[in-house]
């Protein structure tokens, strides 16, 4: 699972983003598909911190359970569990 995590200037009302974008040439490339996190510029580190483990929960739900119809589904729950807990430790 690739994973880019960039900042942007301005992603218009919305702290940050995380992208699928499926690779067209899947059949050349192992990587069928690879995420981008964007996070707006401006917000504090810890809040950064703490959206970035939210979106880390996207990719990883998306990874193993497919593409969402509701984006905070119970797998993306349990995803964000185990990326809270890899950066936090045990809470
Ligand atoms: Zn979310």
């Amino acid at each position: 699972m690739t994973v880019r995590t960039v900042l942007k200037k301005d992603l218009k009302g919305d702290w940050a983003r995380c992208w699928l974008y499926v690779n067209k040439n899947a059949k050349k490339s192992k990587r069928k598909y690879s995420f981008v996190i964007e996070i707006g510029r401006g917000i504090n580190e810890d809040f950064a911190i703490d959206i970035l483990v939210h979106e880390w929960g996207h990719a990883y739900d998306q990874h193993h359970n497919g593409y969402p119809r509701i984006h905070h589904r119970k797998s993306w729950s349990d995803a964000y569990n185990e990326c809270y807990t890899i950066v936090y430790g045990r809470h």
